[in-house]
């Protein structure tokens, strides 16, 4: 079965059901409830939009999974990849309570649910009344172990996703120059992912002088100086969802000595944490790579994250590359390498790469240089 272009995966679905099934059983789960959003996307293929009334798969751990949404949302979810599934679309009125027709099709007495993560609490709420007694869980801790491996068509899609933001890097210095403005860049990057073939733009990050040691520091008027270093932080999202995210850090004409010092701790320590990159290491080994490095060379302190994050349909998810996780890195998994150092109130730095774990070692989507960049000022 060929993937839809739209859908990479899209021949995956029935299988990743099935799983998710397996999982909740396995975790003692009766049903789980999933509401418009990554897992619902990542299960059915059906990119719902939130709203009030409820659309909610239902994944019960005995019986058939069904789809509940609003009757005037039915042709759109029947149009969607989820239209192709194996599984019931149940419709309901304006006047009927979609939580009460849920619960007479479960199982009587199924003592625990889970919900997606990301549920509406007026929703929970509205189950938790429809099924009184039951205990309520995360349905994130039953399906992150089959969202964070990915299959061979969910990493070619990151490649895609890898390939259009770094186009965009390729191309900062037609618009990174002093005397523009942190916005005024930024509102040209954003064209320019949309026109490098996303169909979102998640974020735009631009950091120049101290604005760059701050780490989520997104854009400010700060106009742009000779010789500042700016750290450019970008992502979006494909059609098909998947996303991209990958940091690179300039400068504008010679930056400081001690900038230059700085940056190449960080680049050796973020080319060895993608080098160190196999099966079986695990997430607090990886991230210690980078940072002992950094630590040696005395900005220890001024490492003030983890080394990174899954990414896939949300930009960021399991695994977490941090210290204290003791989770073993497999083949399929995709996820950021993104040391930084940052001085406060002077400049910060930081080089992101999304990385996949093969069976050979670690796989970069982001494949733009990682030496400083310097642009004429
Ligand atoms: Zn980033
Ligand atoms: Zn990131």
């Amino acid at each position: 079965m060929e993937d839809s272009p739209l859908q990479p995966g899209a021949a995956d679905l029935p299988d990743r059901l099935h799983r998710a099934r397996r999982a909740a059983a396995d975790a003692g789960v009766g049903a789980m409830f999933i509401t418009p959003g990554a897992d619902l996307r990542y299960l059915t293929g059906y990119q719902a939009t939130p709203l009030e009334r409820l659309t909610c798969l239902v994944v019960p751990s005995e019986g058939d999974p069904f789809l509940v949404v609003p009757a005037l949302e039915k042709p759109a979810a029947e149009a969607s990849p989820a239209g192709a599934l194996d599984i019931e679309i149940v419709g309901f009125g304006e006047t009927d309570d979609a939580y009460e027709l849920i619960a007479r099709r479960l199982p009587a007495g199924a003592p625990l649910f889970a919900v997606d993560n990301q549920m509406w609490a007026e929703k929970l709420l509205a189950f938790q009344a429809a099924l009184p007694g039951a205990q309520v869980s995360l349905a994130g801790d039953v399906l992150s172990g089959l969202r964070m491996r990915k299959t061979p068509a969910e990493v070619a899609a990151l490649r895609t996703a890898g390939a259009a933001i770094d186009q965009v890097h390729r191309r900062i210095g037609a618009w990174l120059k002093p005397g523009r403005t942190e916005r005024e860049v930024a509102r040209d990057i954003a064209d320019a992912i949309i026109a490098a073939g996303h169909a979102t733009v998640d974020f735009v990050i631009v950091g120049s002088g101290p604005n760059g040691a701050s780490p989520h520091h997104e854009v400010s008027d700060r106009v742009i100086a000779p010789g500042d270093p700016v750290v450019i932080d970008i992502g979006g999202g494909t059609a098909d969802g998947y996303r991209s995210d990958s940091t690179r850090t300039y400068a504008v004409g010679e930056p400081p000595a001690a900038f230059r010092e700085l940056y190449e701790v960080l680049r050796t320590a973020q080319t060895a944490q993608t080098d160190a990159v196999r099966p079986g290491i695990t997430a607090e080994q990886l991230d210690a790579v980078g940072r002992d490095i950094i630590t040696a060379a005395g900005y220890g302190d001024h490492f003030i994250h983890r080394t990174g994050h899954g990414i896939g349909l949300e930009t960021h998810e399991e695994p977490y590359i941090v210290a204290g996780s003791a989770r073993p890195l497999e083949p399929g998994m995709a996820f950021s390498v993104e040391p930084g150092i940052y001085l406060p109130g002077t400049f910060g730095a930081r080089i992101e790469d999304i990385v996949v774990c093969t069976e050979e070692g670690g796989e970069r989507l982001n494949l733009t240089g990682r030496d400083l960049v310097v642009l004429p000022s």
